[in-house]
């Protein structure tokens, strides 16, 4: 049987699905006219069908590949466009518009025009349009998770879960929108009362990163919105699909024209233009360290308010009274997510002398254990990386630990399946000089850092200018208490791998950044508070 289905995608998004295994056998059938539509074939295997994929993505319009800029799917202005990669297999699957600057200021003034209106709506309206907006976002997970597996590789079951992660803070934005509470103080004298309200910042300019394509955005425009803020959503110009895909849910939620705006491409001319306009109140940026602090520096020309989620350096330290089956559960888990791609991602395994060879060989067995490949496919825990650029640097990492006396004992090369895969690596012997204890791994390697006492194990932990995610395995109540309290990091997982949730707070200490998102805390990032004082109250 064989159905059609055409798709806005560039010429060579046929042969990216072809050799991305969304379609499993491959055909005759591909037909390329001269607007560029191709056929999709409804015989594959896999539980994900390449014709759901390709005919739900076309009929609900979450294809996109222009910007959008007041409410308007925009090319950009010279007609310039960059290529979106399957990093399974390194093929380009779409052609999406390469914007800078001139699109950047026109996406501001269309937010900002907006923004009167928007702001001035009630909680109960903004609070209706994103649970809309959450709403469609559930109704097409299926559709949203394929596209994170096809720009960003991880396993579809993961993307799964980050659309309920991601959708999580809009619904959580959409209650909140209601809870926006300001105070009346005692004054001190008789004749005055005093209020403080809490108003929305202004426009938002919000850069995300390509390892959660989706999160990364939910997490700042759902508060932004539900404050009253509208917003210039710049996504990584390596997954911008997927914000598109989003964006266009906003617009079929109801929510207004110019409130959400997203322009891709130059990443340094979209954030120079963001940083040099006073319209733009607010920077809300996660990504690298390095480009974060470029951003903060930006900023103070205008004294914008800037929220920064930047790299880790996540310790996770596993004491000799850990339950071993839940450490290595826990460590499997906050480790190798979306193939050590993460934030929080533990980048150093701190593990006590007395449990240290049996934990050794227990998490060497769970990762061997784990099946490497394309993220459609059946079974699969480890997808490829995002790039070549970053199975070189772990390579590396790990070519100047075993130089300094580190062992490989899992893994330690590039996967045979392609040049972004890397094989799942255990090493042992590392210490905390070496340069992978130092850097973001970013990718699927696990460093054991060997150590003796708890005062030890907070001390390698703490050492470090990042202070992001941490993880602690003991079967200690008091030195769970004592060991979160002494960590200096954002976050404490104790006993557990994966703690990242809309309700709780997320943000990182030291160059790790400022601010938190989620919860109720994340609100305050898109609000300012205002104090007004009503004098002369006893005159008639
Ligand atoms: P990145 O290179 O800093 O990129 C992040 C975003 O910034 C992308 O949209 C990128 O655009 C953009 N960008 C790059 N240069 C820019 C510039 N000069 N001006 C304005 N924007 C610019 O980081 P990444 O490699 O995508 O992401 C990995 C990093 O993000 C890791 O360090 C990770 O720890 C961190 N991260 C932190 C959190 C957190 O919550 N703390 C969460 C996820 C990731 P293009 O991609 O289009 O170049």
């Amino acid at each position: 049987m064989m159905t059609t289905v055409a798709l806005k995608f560039g010429r060579r998004m046929n042969t990216a699905l072809r050799s991305s295994n969304l379609l499993y056998r491959s055909s005759s059938s591909f037909l390329l006219s001269a607007n560029f539509l191709i056929q999709i074939p409804l015989t594959r295997k896999m539980s994900t069908d390449a014709h759901n994929i390709a005919s739900q993505l076309n009929s609900s319009g979450l294809l996109r590949t222009q910007g959008l800029i007041g409410g308007k799917w925009q090319d950009a202005y010279d007609g310039k466009t960059i290529k979106v990669y399957n990093p399974s297999t390194g093929e380009s699957i779409a052609d999406v518009a390469c914007m800078g600057g001139r699109e950047t200021n026109d996406a501001i003034s269309s937010a900002f025009d907006a923004f009167k209106s928007w702001s001035k709506t009630t909680a109960a309206e903004r609070s209706k349009l994103l649970r809309k907006w959450y709403d469609l976002l559930m109704a097409h997970k299926e559709e949203l998770a394929q596209l994170i597996t096809l720009e960003q590789g991880k396993p579809l079951k993961e993307s799964l879960g980050e659309i309920n992660y991601s959708a999580g803070f809009i619904e959580f934005a959409s209650e909140e929108a209601k809870r926006i509470y300001g105070d009346i103080i005692p004054a001190p004298q008789s004749d005055r009362r005093l209020f403080v309200l809490k108003q929305p910042v202004g426009v938002v300019g919000a850069i995300t990163p390509w390892n959660f394509p989706l999160a990364m955005i939910t997490r700042k425009v759902g508060p932004a919105l539900a404050c009253g803020c509208t917003v210039v959503i710049k996504p990584s110009e390596l997954t911008p699909l997927t914000a598109l895909a989003a964006a266009e849910l906003s617009i079929q939620a109801g929510i207004p024209a110019g409130v959400v705006n997203v322009v891709m491409g130059n990443a340094p001319d979209i954030g120079d233009a963001l940083i040099a306009s006073p319209q733009i109140r607010k920077i809300t940026f996660t990504g690298s360290t390095a480009v974060g602090k470029k951003l903060m520096a930006g900023s103070a020309e205008t004294v914008k308010k800037v929220s920064l989620e930047l790299g880790g350096n996540a310790p996770c330290i596993v004491f000799d009274d850990a339950d071993l089956d839940v450490a290595v559960k826990g460590t499997l888990a906050a480790k190798f997510r979306n193939s050590g791609q993460t934030c929080v991602c533990a980048n150093r395994i701190l593990v006590q002398e007395g449990i240290y060879d049996k934990f050794a060989n227990a998490l060497l067995e769970a990762v061997q254990s784990m099946k490497v490949g394309d993220g459609f496919s059946e079974g699969v825990a480890q997808g490829p990386l995002i790039n070549e650029a970053a199975v070189k640097k772990v390579d590396s990492l790990i070519h100047e630990a075993t130089s300094k006396g580190a062992k490989v004992i899992l893994g330690g090369k590039r996967h045979s399946l392609g040049s972004t895969f890397y094989e799942p690596t255990v090493i042992t012997d590392v210490d905390n000089d070496m340069l992978i204890s130092r850097q973001e791994a970013f990718g699927p390697v696990a460093p054991l850092l060997r150590f003796k006492t708890e005062e030890d194990a907070i001390r390698i932990a703490n050492d470090t200018n990042a202070g992001l995610g941490s993880y602690v395995f003991t079967n200690s109540i008091q030195r769970s208490w004592r060991v979160a309290e002494a960590l200096e990091y954002g976050l404490v997982g104790v006993n557990e791998g994966v703690i990242s949730t809309e309700v709780a707070p997320f943000g990182g200490v030291k160059q790790s950044g400022l601010g938190r998102e989620g919860s109720k805390y994340g609100m305050d990032e898109y609000l300012e508070i205002k104090y007004v004082c009503l004098g002369n109250m006893n005159k008639d």
